[in-house]
Protein backbone atom coordinates (compact mmCIF):
# COMPACT_ATOMS: atom_id res chain seq x y z
CA UNK A 1 0.00 0.00 0.00
CA UNK A 2 1.43 3.44 -0.80
CA UNK A 3 0.97 6.49 1.45
CA UNK A 4 3.38 9.40 -0.82
CA UNK A 5 2.25 12.88 -0.24
CA UNK A 6 -0.74 13.97 -3.13
CA UNK A 7 1.02 15.95 -5.61
CA UNK A 8 -0.45 19.28 -6.57
CA UNK A 9 -3.37 18.61 -9.20
CA UNK A 10 -1.89 19.51 -12.33
CA UNK A 11 -3.31 21.78 -14.61
CA UNK A 12 -5.85 19.82 -17.86
CA UNK A 13 -4.62 20.56 -21.73
CA UNK A 14 -7.56 19.40 -23.60
CA UNK A 15 -6.53 16.93 -26.61
CA UNK A 16 -7.71 18.44 -29.84
CA UNK A 17 -9.72 16.56 -31.97
CA UNK A 18 -8.25 16.46 -35.41
CA UNK A 19 -11.15 17.57 -37.59
CA UNK A 20 -12.17 20.63 -35.70
CA UNK A 21 -11.09 24.21 -35.70
CA UNK A 22 -8.03 24.31 -33.30
CA UNK A 23 -9.82 26.80 -31.47
CA UNK A 24 -12.36 24.24 -30.22
CA UNK A 25 -12.24 22.61 -26.81
CA UNK A 26 -13.93 19.23 -26.01
CA UNK A 27 -16.86 20.72 -24.44
CA UNK A 28 -17.18 22.53 -27.53
CA UNK A 29 -17.23 19.94 -29.99
CA UNK A 30 -19.48 17.51 -27.67
CA UNK A 31 -22.15 20.31 -28.17
CA UNK A 32 -21.75 20.95 -31.86
CA UNK A 33 -19.56 18.66 -33.55
CA UNK A 34 -22.82 16.08 -35.07
CA UNK A 35 -24.83 19.81 -36.26
CA UNK A 36 -24.03 18.64 -39.78
CA UNK A 37 -26.23 15.45 -39.03
CA UNK A 38 -29.04 17.35 -38.68
CA UNK A 39 -32.28 17.32 -40.52
CA UNK A 40 -35.33 18.60 -38.81
CA UNK A 41 -35.00 22.11 -36.49
CA UNK A 42 -35.23 20.32 -33.28
CA UNK A 43 -32.54 21.56 -30.97
CA UNK A 44 -32.29 18.08 -29.10
CA UNK A 45 -32.05 15.21 -31.64
CA UNK A 46 -35.11 13.38 -31.80
CA UNK A 47 -35.28 9.49 -31.27
CA UNK A 48 -35.66 7.61 -33.85
CA UNK A 49 -36.85 4.44 -32.87
CA UNK A 50 -37.49 2.97 -36.55
CA UNK A 51 -35.91 -0.40 -37.32
CA UNK A 52 -36.08 0.10 -41.44
CA UNK A 53 -35.77 2.17 -43.64
CA UNK A 54 -38.11 2.89 -46.91
CA UNK A 55 -35.52 2.79 -49.82
CA UNK A 56 -35.32 5.44 -52.71
CA UNK A 57 -38.31 5.93 -54.36
CA UNK A 58 -36.42 6.93 -57.94
CA UNK A 59 -35.42 3.54 -59.14
CA UNK A 60 -32.35 4.92 -61.08
CA UNK A 61 -30.64 5.20 -57.74
CA UNK A 62 -31.65 2.37 -56.49
CA UNK A 63 -28.00 -0.13 -55.84
CA UNK A 64 -28.46 -3.50 -55.25
CA UNK A 65 -26.10 -4.83 -52.07
CA UNK A 66 -24.10 -6.47 -54.92
CA UNK A 67 -22.79 -3.28 -56.58
CA UNK A 68 -22.50 -1.24 -53.20
CA UNK A 69 -18.37 -0.18 -52.24
CA UNK A 70 -17.45 -1.62 -49.22
CA UNK A 71 -18.05 -0.02 -46.23
CA UNK A 72 -20.33 2.02 -48.19
CA UNK A 73 -23.21 1.95 -44.77
CA UNK A 74 -20.46 4.19 -43.51
CA UNK A 75 -19.93 6.78 -45.39
CA UNK A 76 -21.33 10.09 -44.38
CA UNK A 77 -24.65 10.67 -45.20
CA UNK A 78 -24.92 7.34 -46.48
CA UNK A 79 -29.13 5.94 -46.59
CA UNK A 80 -29.96 3.81 -43.13
CA UNK A 81 -31.42 0.42 -44.51
CA UNK A 82 -31.73 -1.52 -41.13
CA UNK A 83 -30.83 -0.49 -38.06
CA UNK A 84 -28.58 -3.51 -36.88
CA UNK A 85 -25.94 -2.13 -39.30
CA UNK A 86 -26.73 1.99 -39.01
CA UNK A 87 -29.61 4.05 -37.39
CA UNK A 88 -29.70 7.70 -36.96
CA UNK A 89 -29.05 8.19 -33.79
CA UNK A 90 -26.14 5.29 -33.55
CA UNK A 91 -24.56 7.80 -36.40
CA UNK A 92 -24.98 10.65 -34.55
CA UNK A 93 -23.01 9.27 -31.40
CA UNK A 94 -20.42 7.48 -33.47
CA UNK A 95 -19.68 11.07 -35.55
CA UNK A 96 -19.59 12.27 -31.67
CA UNK A 97 -17.41 10.17 -30.38
CA UNK A 98 -15.24 10.20 -33.70
CA UNK A 99 -14.46 13.60 -33.10
CA UNK A 100 -13.31 13.41 -29.20
CA UNK A 101 -11.62 9.90 -29.11
CA UNK A 102 -9.34 11.33 -32.45
CA UNK A 103 -9.92 7.82 -34.63
CA UNK A 104 -13.49 6.79 -36.44
CA UNK A 105 -15.85 4.91 -33.72
CA UNK A 106 -18.30 1.83 -33.90
CA UNK A 107 -20.84 1.66 -30.96
CA UNK A 108 -21.86 -1.51 -29.21
CA UNK A 109 -24.66 -2.95 -27.05
CA UNK A 110 -21.98 -3.25 -23.65
CA UNK A 111 -18.61 -2.67 -22.85
CA UNK A 112 -18.07 -6.66 -23.42
CA UNK A 113 -20.14 -7.25 -26.38
CA UNK A 114 -17.19 -4.67 -27.76
CA UNK A 115 -14.52 -6.26 -26.23
CA UNK A 116 -16.00 -9.83 -27.67
CA UNK A 117 -15.45 -7.86 -31.05
CA UNK A 118 -11.74 -7.07 -30.31
CA UNK A 119 -10.93 -10.50 -30.02
CA UNK A 120 -13.31 -12.07 -32.86
CA UNK A 121 -11.99 -9.31 -35.39
CA UNK A 122 -8.14 -9.76 -34.08
CA UNK A 123 -8.27 -13.76 -32.63
CA UNK A 124 -5.12 -13.88 -31.49
CA UNK A 125 -2.92 -17.15 -30.03
CA UNK A 126 -2.04 -15.30 -27.02
CA UNK A 127 -3.09 -12.19 -25.35
CA UNK A 128 -0.81 -10.51 -22.69
CA UNK A 129 -3.15 -9.13 -19.67
CA UNK A 130 -2.75 -9.15 -15.91
CA UNK A 131 -5.68 -8.03 -13.36
CA UNK A 132 -7.98 -5.68 -14.20
CA UNK A 133 -11.68 -6.04 -15.25
CA UNK A 134 -12.74 -9.42 -14.35
CA UNK A 135 -15.54 -9.08 -17.63
CA UNK A 136 -12.52 -8.85 -20.15
CA UNK A 137 -11.72 -12.23 -18.53
CA UNK A 138 -14.44 -14.33 -18.86
CA UNK A 139 -14.78 -13.11 -22.59
CA UNK A 140 -10.99 -14.82 -23.02
CA UNK A 141 -12.16 -17.53 -21.42
CA UNK A 142 -14.87 -17.79 -24.02
CA UNK A 143 -12.18 -17.73 -26.85
CA UNK A 144 -9.91 -20.28 -24.74
CA UNK A 145 -12.48 -22.82 -25.02
CA UNK A 146 -13.51 -21.73 -29.11
CA UNK A 147 -10.27 -21.22 -30.32
CA UNK A 148 -7.63 -22.19 -27.95
CA UNK A 149 -6.31 -18.28 -27.30
CA UNK A 150 -3.81 -18.48 -24.24
CA UNK A 151 -3.67 -15.97 -21.67
CA UNK A 152 -0.25 -15.02 -20.28
CA UNK A 153 0.69 -12.11 -17.32
CA UNK A 154 1.61 -8.56 -18.61
CA UNK A 155 5.00 -9.52 -16.30
CA UNK A 156 5.91 -12.36 -18.88
CA UNK A 157 5.91 -9.71 -21.89
CA UNK A 158 9.56 -9.60 -23.24
CA UNK A 159 9.54 -13.88 -23.04
CA UNK A 160 6.21 -14.30 -24.66
CA UNK A 161 5.08 -11.96 -26.79
CA UNK A 162 5.35 -12.75 -30.58
CA UNK A 163 3.93 -11.72 -34.27
CA UNK A 164 -0.32 -11.64 -34.21
CA UNK A 165 -0.36 -11.32 -30.04
CA UNK A 166 -2.13 -8.80 -28.59
CA UNK A 167 -1.29 -7.03 -25.50
CA UNK A 168 -4.56 -6.16 -23.57
CA UNK A 169 -3.84 -2.78 -21.19
CA UNK A 170 -6.43 -1.38 -18.97
CA UNK A 171 -5.32 1.37 -17.95
CA UNK A 172 -6.17 3.13 -15.46
CA UNK A 173 -7.19 -0.46 -14.05
CA UNK A 174 -9.91 -1.72 -12.33
CA UNK A 175 -10.14 -1.56 -9.28
CA UNK A 176 -7.43 0.80 -8.07
CA UNK A 177 -7.74 3.85 -10.12
CA UNK A 178 -3.58 3.32 -10.88
CA UNK A 179 -2.35 4.02 -14.12
CA UNK A 180 -0.07 1.54 -16.49
CA UNK A 181 2.68 3.19 -18.98
CA UNK A 182 1.43 3.00 -22.49
CA UNK A 183 4.08 3.86 -24.15
CA UNK A 184 6.35 1.34 -22.24
CA UNK A 185 4.15 -1.67 -23.33
CA UNK A 186 3.25 0.25 -27.03
CA UNK A 187 7.20 -0.04 -27.96
CA UNK A 188 7.09 -3.47 -27.34
CA UNK A 189 4.18 -4.59 -28.99
CA UNK A 190 5.21 -2.55 -31.85
CA UNK A 191 9.17 -4.20 -31.62
CA UNK A 192 7.40 -7.58 -31.85
CA UNK A 193 4.48 -6.89 -34.25
CA UNK A 194 2.02 -7.16 -31.66
CA UNK A 195 -1.36 -5.19 -31.03
CA UNK A 196 -1.59 -3.09 -28.23
CA UNK A 197 -5.12 -2.89 -27.50
CA UNK A 198 -6.38 -0.29 -24.38
CA UNK A 199 -9.60 -0.19 -22.37
CA UNK A 200 -9.75 3.51 -21.32
CA UNK A 201 -13.09 3.21 -19.40
CA UNK A 202 -11.35 4.73 -16.62
CA UNK A 203 -10.02 7.74 -18.14
CA UNK A 204 -12.34 9.34 -20.91
CA UNK A 205 -11.85 12.54 -22.73
CA UNK A 206 -10.00 14.90 -21.92
CA UNK A 207 -8.23 12.59 -19.26
CA UNK A 208 -5.95 11.10 -21.44
CA UNK A 209 -5.59 10.05 -25.61
CA UNK A 210 -3.85 6.32 -26.08
CA UNK A 211 -2.99 6.86 -29.50
CA UNK A 212 -0.72 9.45 -28.65
CA UNK A 213 1.17 6.52 -26.89
CA UNK A 214 0.72 4.33 -29.85
CA UNK A 215 -2.41 2.15 -29.52
CA UNK A 216 -3.83 0.02 -32.19
CA UNK A 217 -7.07 -0.18 -30.90
CA UNK A 218 -9.40 1.99 -28.21
CA UNK A 219 -12.24 0.43 -25.89
CA UNK A 220 -14.35 2.25 -23.47
CA UNK A 221 -17.52 0.95 -21.60
CA UNK A 222 -19.87 3.91 -22.93
CA UNK A 223 -21.74 2.43 -19.90
CA UNK A 224 -19.45 4.57 -17.35
CA UNK A 225 -18.58 7.86 -18.32
CA UNK A 226 -19.93 8.26 -21.67
CA UNK A 227 -23.67 7.11 -20.48
CA UNK A 228 -22.71 9.01 -17.55
CA UNK A 229 -26.27 8.75 -15.53
CA UNK A 230 -26.03 5.10 -14.84
CA UNK A 231 -28.89 4.34 -16.88
CA UNK A 232 -27.64 3.15 -20.23
CA UNK A 233 -25.61 0.01 -21.40
CA UNK A 234 -22.48 0.66 -24.21
CA UNK A 235 -19.78 -0.28 -25.67
CA UNK A 236 -17.11 1.75 -28.18
CA UNK A 237 -14.57 1.12 -30.43
CA UNK A 238 -12.32 3.42 -31.87
CA UNK A 239 -9.35 2.32 -34.57
CA UNK A 240 -7.31 4.53 -37.31
CA UNK A 241 -6.73 0.90 -38.78
CA UNK A 242 -9.24 1.72 -41.76
CA UNK A 243 -9.24 -2.37 -42.89
CA UNK A 244 -10.02 -3.28 -39.36
CA UNK A 245 -12.98 -0.45 -38.87
CA UNK A 246 -14.50 -1.93 -42.17
CA UNK A 247 -14.22 -5.88 -40.62
CA UNK A 248 -15.67 -3.91 -37.18
CA UNK A 249 -18.64 -3.32 -39.04
CA UNK A 250 -19.14 -5.82 -41.10
CA UNK A 251 -18.67 -8.02 -38.12
CA UNK A 252 -20.97 -6.05 -36.00
CA UNK A 253 -23.78 -6.38 -38.71
CA UNK A 254 -23.60 -10.52 -38.24
CA UNK A 255 -23.25 -10.48 -34.44
CA UNK A 256 -26.27 -8.35 -34.27
CA UNK A 257 -23.83 -6.48 -31.24
CA UNK A 258 -25.00 -2.88 -32.27
CA UNK A 259 -25.81 -0.26 -29.81
CA UNK A 260 -29.91 0.13 -29.10
CA UNK A 261 -31.43 3.43 -31.23
CA UNK A 262 -32.91 4.07 -27.52
CA UNK A 263 -29.17 3.89 -26.33
CA UNK A 264 -27.53 5.84 -28.59
CA UNK A 265 -30.03 8.72 -28.24
CA UNK A 266 -29.45 8.35 -24.65
CA UNK A 267 -25.75 8.52 -24.76
CA UNK A 268 -25.87 11.57 -27.22
CA UNK A 269 -27.42 13.13 -24.82
CA UNK A 270 -25.02 12.92 -22.42
CA UNK A 271 -22.18 13.67 -24.24
CA UNK A 272 -22.88 16.87 -24.31
CA UNK A 273 -22.05 17.46 -20.69
CA UNK A 274 -19.14 14.81 -20.55
CA UNK A 275 -16.27 17.51 -20.89
CA UNK A 276 -17.85 19.50 -17.68
CA UNK A 277 -18.76 16.25 -15.71
CA UNK A 278 -15.79 14.52 -15.98
CA UNK A 279 -13.10 17.25 -15.17
CA UNK A 280 -15.14 18.22 -12.08
CA UNK A 281 -15.09 14.33 -10.77
CA UNK A 282 -11.61 13.87 -11.93
CA UNK A 283 -10.75 17.16 -10.25
CA UNK A 284 -12.79 16.36 -6.58
CA UNK A 285 -11.24 12.89 -6.84
CA UNK A 286 -7.77 14.39 -6.62
CA UNK A 287 -9.01 16.91 -3.55
CA UNK A 288 -10.71 13.51 -2.00
CA UNK A 289 -7.97 10.99 -2.57
CA UNK A 290 -4.95 13.84 -1.20
CA UNK A 291 -7.57 14.44 1.77
CA UNK A 292 -7.59 10.68 2.48
CA UNK A 293 -4.05 9.67 1.91
CA UNK A 294 -2.58 12.23 4.54
CA UNK A 295 -5.79 11.70 7.08
CA UNK A 296 -4.65 8.22 6.94
CA UNK A 297 -1.11 9.36 7.95
CA UNK A 298 -2.63 11.72 10.72
CA UNK A 299 -2.69 14.83 9.23
CA UNK A 300 -5.60 16.86 8.44
CA UNK A 301 -9.39 16.75 8.77
CA UNK A 302 -11.44 13.90 10.51
CA UNK A 303 -7.47 12.02 11.04
CA UNK A 304 -8.56 10.10 13.80
CA UNK A 305 -11.57 8.45 12.81
CA UNK A 306 -10.09 7.14 9.08
CA UNK A 307 -7.28 6.25 10.69
CA UNK A 308 -9.48 3.76 12.77
CA UNK A 309 -10.95 2.25 9.23
CA UNK A 310 -8.60 2.64 6.69
CA UNK A 311 -5.80 1.31 6.36
CA UNK A 312 -4.40 2.56 2.86
CA UNK A 313 -5.55 4.36 -0.54
CA UNK A 314 -5.03 3.74 -4.03
CA UNK A 315 -5.71 6.26 -7.07
CA UNK A 316 -3.36 7.33 -10.03
CA UNK A 317 -2.04 10.68 -7.77
CA UNK A 318 -0.61 8.26 -5.44
CA UNK A 319 1.81 6.71 -7.76
CA UNK A 320 5.34 7.64 -7.37
CA UNK A 321 5.59 8.47 -11.07
CA UNK A 322 3.23 10.81 -11.00
CA UNK A 323 5.07 13.22 -8.62
CA UNK A 324 7.28 13.59 -11.48
CA UNK A 325 6.47 16.66 -13.58
CA UNK A 326 7.94 15.53 -16.88
CA UNK A 327 6.88 11.73 -15.46
CA UNK A 328 4.80 9.20 -18.06
CA UNK A 329 2.10 9.31 -15.85
CA UNK A 330 1.72 13.11 -16.14
CA UNK A 331 2.19 12.80 -19.81
CA UNK A 332 -0.32 10.00 -20.34
CA UNK A 333 -3.14 11.57 -18.25
CA UNK A 334 -2.29 15.11 -19.25
CA UNK A 335 -6.06 16.32 -18.85
CA UNK A 336 -6.36 14.98 -15.13
CA UNK A 337 -6.39 12.44 -12.51
CA UNK A 338 -9.04 9.67 -13.16
CA UNK A 339 -12.27 9.65 -11.38
CA UNK A 340 -11.88 6.30 -9.38
CA UNK A 341 -9.73 5.44 -6.38
CA UNK A 342 -9.98 2.36 -3.68
CA UNK A 343 -9.01 2.24 -0.13
CA UNK A 344 -8.56 -0.86 2.13
CA UNK A 345 -10.36 -0.98 5.28
CA UNK A 346 -8.46 -2.33 8.42
CA UNK A 347 -10.49 -5.56 8.63
CA UNK A 348 -12.70 -7.07 6.14
CA UNK A 349 -16.00 -6.99 9.00
CA UNK A 350 -15.17 -3.40 8.58
CA UNK A 351 -14.68 -2.87 4.74
CA UNK A 352 -18.35 -4.48 4.82
CA UNK A 353 -19.98 -2.00 6.94
CA UNK A 354 -18.41 1.04 5.55
CA UNK A 355 -21.35 1.77 2.55
CA UNK A 356 -24.14 1.09 5.51
CA UNK A 357 -22.52 4.13 7.31
CA UNK A 358 -22.50 6.76 4.30
CA UNK A 359 -25.97 8.48 3.22
CA UNK A 360 -24.36 10.56 -0.40
CA UNK A 361 -22.32 7.17 -1.98
CA UNK A 362 -24.59 4.60 -2.93
CA UNK A 363 -23.45 0.76 -2.12
CA UNK A 364 -23.55 -0.71 -5.90
CA UNK A 365 -20.96 -1.83 -8.39
CA UNK A 366 -20.31 0.04 -11.64
CA UNK A 367 -18.75 3.51 -11.89
CA UNK A 368 -18.72 7.05 -13.93
CA UNK A 369 -22.19 8.18 -12.95
CA UNK A 370 -23.21 11.33 -11.50
CA UNK A 371 -23.80 10.06 -8.44
CA UNK A 372 -20.80 8.99 -6.29
CA UNK A 373 -20.52 4.76 -5.81
CA UNK A 374 -18.71 2.59 -3.32
CA UNK A 375 -18.60 -0.95 -3.74
CA UNK A 376 -17.33 -3.30 -1.11
CA UNK A 377 -15.78 -5.04 -3.92
CA UNK A 378 -15.64 -8.49 -2.89
CA UNK A 379 -19.75 -8.28 -3.74
CA UNK A 380 -18.69 -8.37 -7.50
CA UNK A 381 -15.16 -9.48 -8.15
CA UNK A 382 -13.79 -12.48 -6.27
CA UNK A 383 -10.45 -12.30 -7.16
CA UNK A 384 -9.69 -8.83 -5.25
CA UNK A 385 -8.80 -8.14 -1.20
CA UNK A 386 -12.05 -8.93 0.94
CA UNK A 387 -10.71 -5.43 2.61
CA UNK A 388 -11.04 -3.57 -0.74
CA UNK A 389 -13.91 -0.43 -1.21
CA UNK A 390 -13.80 1.03 -4.34
CA UNK A 391 -15.10 4.48 -5.09
CA UNK A 392 -16.81 6.26 -8.13
CA UNK A 393 -16.76 9.78 -7.43
CA UNK A 394 -20.00 12.01 -8.60
CA UNK A 395 -20.54 15.44 -8.74
CA UNK A 396 -21.70 15.81 -5.06
CA UNK A 397 -19.08 18.65 -4.18
CA UNK A 398 -16.22 16.98 -2.99
CA UNK A 399 -15.82 18.70 0.81
CA UNK A 400 -19.66 16.93 1.14
CA UNK A 401 -18.06 13.49 0.16
CA UNK A 402 -15.58 14.03 2.46
CA UNK A 403 -17.64 15.48 5.77
CA UNK A 404 -20.04 12.04 4.81
CA UNK A 405 -16.72 9.93 4.92
CA UNK A 406 -15.69 11.21 8.21
CA UNK A 407 -19.49 10.66 9.92
CA UNK A 408 -19.37 7.45 8.54
CA UNK A 409 -16.23 6.15 9.67
CA UNK A 410 -16.96 8.06 12.86
CA UNK A 411 -20.39 6.31 13.41
CA UNK A 412 -18.75 2.46 12.65
CA UNK A 413 -15.67 3.20 14.95
CA UNK A 414 -18.22 3.79 17.50
CA UNK A 415 -20.24 0.56 17.05
CA UNK A 416 -17.25 -1.23 16.80
CA UNK A 417 -15.24 0.26 19.47
CA UNK A 418 -12.37 1.31 17.89
C1 LIG B 1 -17.66 -1.81 -16.92
C2 LIG B 1 -16.38 -2.10 -17.59
C3 LIG B 1 -16.32 -2.96 -18.69
C4 LIG B 1 -17.53 -3.68 -19.22
O1 LIG B 1 -18.47 -2.80 -19.73
P1 LIG B 1 -20.05 -3.14 -19.83
O2 LIG B 1 -20.58 -1.92 -20.50
O3 LIG B 1 -20.53 -3.35 -18.43
O4 LIG B 1 -20.18 -4.37 -20.64
C5 LIG B 1 -15.11 -3.16 -19.30
N1 LIG B 1 -13.99 -2.56 -18.86
C6 LIG B 1 -14.01 -1.73 -17.80
C7 LIG B 1 -12.74 -1.10 -17.34
C8 LIG B 1 -15.19 -1.46 -17.12
O5 LIG B 1 -15.21 -0.66 -16.05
Amino acid sequence: MQSNPAPDSHAPTLPQPPSSPPSRTLQTTLLHADTPLNKTTDVAPPLHVSTTYQYSSTPASLIPSRDAPPQSALTPGAPHIYSRETAPNTTRLESLLTQILNAPSLVYGSGLAAIFAIYTLLNPRKVAITGGYHGAHGVLGIFERLTGLRKFKLEDLEAEIGEGDVVHLETPVNPYGEARDLAFYSRLARERGAWLVVDATLAPPPLQDPFVQGADLVMHSGTKYFGGHSDLLMGVLATRNQEWLGRLAGDRLFMGNVAGNMEAWLGVRSLRTLGVRVERQSASTGLLVAWMDRAVRGEGKGAEVVQKVVEGVRHVSLQPEAREEGGWVRKQMSGGWGPLFAFTARSEELAKKVPSKLSLFVHATSLGGVESLIEWRAMSDSTCSPTLLRVSVGLESWENLRDDLIKGFAALAEEEKL
